[in-house]
This record gives C-alpha cells, sequence and structure tokens, in this order.
C-alpha cells in the first residue's frame, strides 16, 4: 500500500510514524507513507494556504487550489482513492477499515482552521472520513488514526495474523478480558479455567465473555448480528 498524506503540519507525524508496528511495516517494504507540506503548492508568494470564508463569519477556510495542485502531482505518479478527513465524512468503522485496506493507493487530505473549501469534498475527494462525532483542530490526527488501523490490516504486518481474527469487531463482537502473570496480583485472580489448559473449554469461555461483553456495553453490536451485517 502507498499512502500519500498532505498537510499543513508534516513534522507531526514522525511522533506516529517512527515507531511501533507502523515503523516496522515500512521497513518491511508492507507500505510507504509520503508526507507532503501543502505549503510547497501553494502559488500565494506569502505561502498561505487559507483565506476568509465567503458570506463571512469566524476562521478561515482552506483554499481549493494547493489541495488541488498537491493531488494532481501526486496522482501523475500513480491513481489513487482521495480521501479527505472530516468530521462531517462517513464514521471510521474497522469495515471501513477494511474496505480501505484493500486500496493500494490512498491520498489523506488533512484539513485546518474552519475547514477545507467545499469543492475539495465535492470534486476532488472520492470519499469523506470521520474518525468520530466530535471537532479536533485538524486532520492530522485523524489522518494518524486512519493510517494506523489500515496499516495492521495489511497482510504480514501483524507478527500473529490470528491476533486480527479475535480482535473486537471481528463478526460485530467486542474481544474477551484479557489476563497476564502473575495469576493472583494483590489478590485479584484469574479465572482459574483460564489456568487449566484445557483450550476446548477455554476457547468456549471466550466465545461467552466475548457475547456477554457486547451484550453490556454495546448492544448495538449484537443488533447488527442479527441483521446479519458484516
Ligand atoms: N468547521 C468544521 C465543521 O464544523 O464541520 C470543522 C473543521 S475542523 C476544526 C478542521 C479540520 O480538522 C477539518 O477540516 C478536518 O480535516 C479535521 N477534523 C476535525 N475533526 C475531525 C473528525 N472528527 N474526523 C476527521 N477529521 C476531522
Amino acid at each position: 500500500m502507498r499512502l500519500d498524506i498532505i498537510t499543513i503540519f508534516p513534522k507531526m507525524f514522525s511522533a506516529v510514524l517512527d515507531e511501533s508496528i507502523i515503523k516496522r511495516a515500512q521497513l518491511k517494504g508492507k507500505v510507504k507513507i509520503y508526507i507532503h507540506d501543502l505549503r510547497s503548492y501553494t502559488s500565494d508568494k506569502h505561502r498561505k494556504v487559507d483565506d476568509r470564508p465567503f458570506g463571512g463569519g469566524s476562521g478561515m477556510v482552506m483554499n481549493a487550489q494547493p489541495i488541488f495542485d498537491a493531488v494532481k502531482k501526486i496522482k501523475r505518479e500513480a491513481r489513487a482513492r482521495v480521501i479527505l478527513l472530516c468530521p462531517q465524512g462517513e464514521k471510521l468503522t474497522q469495515k471501513v477499515a477494511k474496505r480501505l485496506s484493500l486500496c493500494k493507493h490512498l491520498i489523506l487530505i488533512c484539513g485546518h482552521y474552519e475547514g477545507v473549501d467545499e469543492r475539495v469534498g465535492e470534486h476532488l475527494a472520492d470519499e469523506e472520513i470521520s474518525i468520530g462525532d466530535y471537532v479536533l483542530t485538524g486532520g492530522e490526527l485523524p489522518a494518524m488514526v486512519l493510517t494506523d488501523t489500515l496499516v495492521r490490516l495489511l497482510p504480514g504486518v501483524l507478527g500473529d495474523k490470528n491476533s486480527l481474527n479475535f480482535e473486537s469487531f471481528e463478526g460485530n463482537l467486542l474481544e474477551y478480558p484479557q489476563y497476564t502473570r502473575p495469576a493472583d496480583f494483590r489478590g485479584l485472580k484469574v479465572p482459574d479455567l483460564l489456568l487449566s489448559g484445557d483450550h476446548t473449554k477455554i476457547s468456549s469461555w471466550r466465545q461467552k465473555e466475548a457475547l456477554k461483553r457486547t451484550k453490556e456495553r454495546r448492544p448495538d453490536l449484537l443488533r447488527k448480528i442479527k441483521k446479519g451485517d458484516k
């Protein structure tokens, strides 16, 4: 997979891209990530990338020109699906992440200020993605969230591919509770069954716990199972 991220804060990304699984995925050649400074694409002599909103109102709006030009330049090298990070977009879920993880090349556009000139969403982006019903200062953190979610789904990125099969949201269930050593931590004991070595019983305990937890915390997911949603 190739990811091109367009931002006015390129330095924000190193903290996430140069650590942990995303770093290893890049070293293993599973993903190539390029960060583009939007200011290098502006035709404004003061490197401005925003302006006052037509019709008045508070804040600034990001200009269409540098964003269109950045995407055009990146697309010259390779075809790509263009995503605008936007609180008004489709909500990011594991299902959406799985769909996007099948794309070979994505361009992520990070907005800032009051947002982005509407013509970007309408005429340039193939889709808009939100990471949740709250408003962040910019699209950088959402782009990092999306990148992390996608990269760990790529084949060969996680050491044990089974860890994806038992994760929360797989089959619309939350994951069962996990414990590690010591078996008795200050009087708080791990369920005996997990120490029994009986893998059939452990597996059915985990299934039951996953179902119980989902019922308690996310009954909306159980309704999806009933409807047959994947
Ligand atoms: N005025 C906009 C509104 O009310 O919908 C919010 C703009 S927000 C302050 C600036 C930028 O942050 C957005 O253009 C978008 O790129 C990003 N952003 C903020 N919250 C987001 C979210 N929940 N999901 C994805 N992107 C978000």
